[in-house]
């Protein structure tokens, strides 16, 4: 089936070479008017003049996007969507001056999601992920990283990683699975002393080898942060990660700097997340790197952090940046990824057109897949998000609003709405809305 997607107020394409982009080249998004996109199955097959297309492809179907903007489908490169309850009595406890690392050894932070996924089976977990994942979706996103990392058991996580699987036979959406059974130390083995070791033996003698065996994940993610995996814990595990055929990604420098974006670059980790705490040596390495630096600022909000990953300075050090929402229960419990443009935008110093890169092009290039999608090109996988704005830089002005109208994901619609109220409150520059 061919669709013609037309009318559109403005075309963002993003396109360009099919690799992460860095420096200058994050600046431009490519804003074309009077452009239309042909899709043909699963693929784009053109972009271009709408008036062309109207006659090279007047027997498609076409899809009226006036009043819209089309962008390619956002990249959520970084989510934890697999968890059993939520964790909203710790918003209070941080409110009221506790910290992070202080909530964890109180019991709560990852350990009470461990306990409480534990409880639960497959099928519950799959019940309760696949609403968080559609609601993700239903924000602009047509391809989702999620973790696994709350089970931290052989079958737990093995358990997790399978709701992922099934999550994405089921849903039209692109889900890449990545195992992150170095999320946390589990309390059995934090009890005693001397036992750290041993659970950094069993995740790469017991757990990984199910996991490549089973190919249950494309990347392997470790939580490199003092108090949970040291570098050289997190070198030995990702190494083995590497041997058993996964690609790597690593939670790094969130709360301290601790030398994980230079970890990364040096075993060619896709990407280093967080970053918060980066060093200059940190981001001097994964400027020489291909390392894609994911920063996730709506973490930093939610925990009322000041401290923000320093975006400017990686971008103009020629780091390639992609952003991204880290949904999970604890520290950033949103699905709404237009609302990190923003945050990019306010809290990062970013343009507008450097967010939009670092949600699709670059969100791609963070799970190794920028050859395939994250831009409006022929040849593309066509993963479109329709926006009810009639400007780019309308996405992360109207922040915390739900914009998108629709998306598909490998040409296949994943859902459309209506135009809701507010927009009797916008006002329409020029007032051409049909439809
Ligand atoms: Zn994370």
């Amino acid at each position: 089936m061919t669709m013609l997607f037309v009318n559109a107020t403005q075309v963002v394409t993003c396109s360009g070479p099919g690799r992460a982009r860095r420096g200058a080249e994050m600046s431009d998004a490519s804003v074309l008017t009077d452009a239309a996109v042909a899709v043909e199955g699963k693929k784009i097959v053109r972009v271009g003049p709408a008036e062309i297309l109207l006659r090279e492809y007047a027997e498609a179907e076409q899809v009226d996007c006036a009043g819209c903007v089309l962008t390619p489908g956002l990249v959520d490169s970084h989510t934890h969507a697999i968890f059993g309850r939520p964790r909203y009595e710790e918003q209070e406890m941080r409110a009221a001056g506790v910290g992070y690392m202080d909530i964890a050894r109180r019991g709560g932070g990852i350990h009470s999601s461990v306990s409480d996924l534990r409880t639960r089976s497959e099928d519950d977990l799959f019940a309760l992920a696949l609403p968080r994942v559609l609601r993700l979706a239903s924000y602009g996103s047509t391809t989702i990283e999620v973790k696994s990392g709350y089970g931290l058991s052989v079958e737990d996580e093995l358990k997790s990683l399978r709701v992922i699987q099934r999550l994405g036979r089921e849903l039209p959406v692109r889900l890449v699975p990545t195992w992150l059974g170095a999320h946390e130390i589990p309390r059995e083995f934090r009890e005693r002393e001397g036992q750290r070791g041993d659970y950094v033996r069993y995740l790469i003698d017991e757990m990984l080898p199910q996991v490549a065996a089973e190919k249950l994940a494309s990347f392997a993610d470790v939580f490199c942060e003092p108090g949970v995996f040291s570098v050289e814990e997190s070198r030995e595990i990702l190494s083995a990660s590497r041997g058993a055929g996964l690609s790597l990604k690593l939670h790094a420098d969130e709360l301290e700097p601790h030398g994980g974006a230079e970890l990364a670059a040096e075993l060619g980790a896709t990407s280093a997340d967080h970053l918060a705490a980066i060093s200059d040596a940190g981001i001097a390495a994964l400027a020489q790197s291909n390392t894609v630096a994911t920063l996730l600022p709506g973490t930093m909000v939610f925990l009322g952090k000041e401290k923000h990953a320093p975006a400017r300075r990686l971008i103009d050090a020629g780091t390639a940046v992609a952003l991204a929402t880290d949904f999970n229960p604890g520290t950033s419990p949103t699905f709404n990824f237009p609302l990190i443009l923003t945050f990019g935008v306010s809290q990062l110093h970013m343009s507008v057109a450097e967010t939009l890169i670092a949600a699709t092009v670059n969100g791609a290039a963070a799970l190794g897949l920028a050859n395939r999608t994250g831009q409006l090109a022929a040849g593309y996988s066509a993963d479109l998000a329709l926006w009810e704005a009639e400007d780019i830089r309308e996405i992360p002005y109207w922040y915390g609003d739900r914009r998108c109208m629709g998306t598909w994901a490998r040409g296949k619609a994943c859902h459309a709405r209506r135009p809701s109220d507010n927009l009797n409150y916008t006002h329409r520059h020029n007032s051409t809305m049909r439809g």
